[in-house]
């Protein structure tokens, strides 16, 4: 396995990363994770474009452009021969001093990229449905840390995923301060009732997911169903007809039970199976290709 690291692609055992850098001691860094599909990397602008506005917002100069940062992802690609995969970028703000302040991190920022075969839920899942729970853990209040910045610092989402395990389950409804329905640890969430899909907007605390992006643009132009941005309780998960889950790793994947409660006839909904069949279309057909 080759590893992008500052420029050059090192091997797995010298991909090393100093303790003094503040994606380590400090959580200070941003990531994107993204798929190949079939040879071609799936919205590879619109991951670049948010891990640039991730940066806008922690105020960190990525040393690379736009474009020279797709070419490290391809040439990353190309060198583990990987037509179809999982990638994973990061951007650290450097190594610095042992205190908070960046400008102490005299180097620059540390880019990093790895690209590995995915497999995050069992296909049985897909198939039957999964299950959730809600998770006590709220959500960062977006006027402390955005949810939308894609930092280094998972805590929020790491402590509800431990809830899931905790529960047995594998993911987690996340509410936001005030109790409305956020998202998930590394998911969006969506319900469909009476024909409509709705989900909850960035204000609530969701990461503008660029899979939820995707399936609202399939629901709209291809299902002809309305979508609706609205706040969501706990409530309308439960009385929904149709609940999924979607990420770049996940896709989309149906839930059929939260906090016990069945949703709908309790297995993946007609409209959720039907956007899992066009967006496998769409994100094996499009795309920046691999070469
Ligand atoms: N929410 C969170 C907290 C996530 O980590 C992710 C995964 N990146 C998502 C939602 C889904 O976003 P995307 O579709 O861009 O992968």
């Amino acid at each position: 396995m080759k590893i992008y690291l500052d420029g050059k692609l090192v091997a797995k055992e010298d991909a090393k990363i100093s303790v003094f850098d503040h994606g380590l001691l400090y959580g200070d860094g941003i990531f994107e994770g993204i798929r190949a599909y079939n040879g071609r990397v799936f919205r590879l602008k619109e991951h670049l474009d948010r891990l640039w506005a991730s940066a806008k917002a922690i105020n960190l100069t990525i040393p690379l452009s736009k474009i020279d940062m797709e070419k490290a992802v391809i040439k990353t690609l190309l060198a583990n021969k990987l037509t179809d995969g999982y990638i994973r970028l990061l951007v650290t703000r450097g190594c610095g001093d042992l205190g908070l302040d960046p400008r102490k991190c005299t180097q620059p920022p540390s880019v990093v990229i790895i690209t590995d075969a995915i497999s995050l839920y069992p296909d049985k899942l897909y198939e039957e449905g999964m299950e959730v729970i809600t998770a006590s853990t709220r959500r960062n209040r977006p006027d402390t840390l955005s949810p939308n910045i894609k930092s280094l610092n998972y805590l929020n989402n790491i402590l509800a995923k431990m809830e899931a395990v905790r529960s047995g389950v594998m993911e987690a409804i996340i509410l936001n301060s005030e109790g409305y329905v956020a998202e998930c640890t590394g998911d969006n969430i969506f319900i469909i009732k009476d024909g409509i899909l709705y989900t909850p907007p960035a204000s609530e605390g969701a990461l503008i997911g660029i899979t939820r992006d995707a399936v609202i643009e399939l629901a709209k132009n291809k299902l002809k169903i309305q979508v609706r941005e609205e706040k969501l309780t706990i409530y309308s998960v439960y009385n929904s007809d149709e609940c999924f889950l979607t990420g770049t790793a996940a896709e989309i994947i149906p839930v059929v039970i939260a906090d016990s409660r069945e949703i709908g006839s309790g297995k993946p909904g007609k409209i959720t199976v039907k956007l899992i069949k066009e967006f496998k279309n769409l994100a094996r057909s499009t795309g920046i290709p691999i070469k």
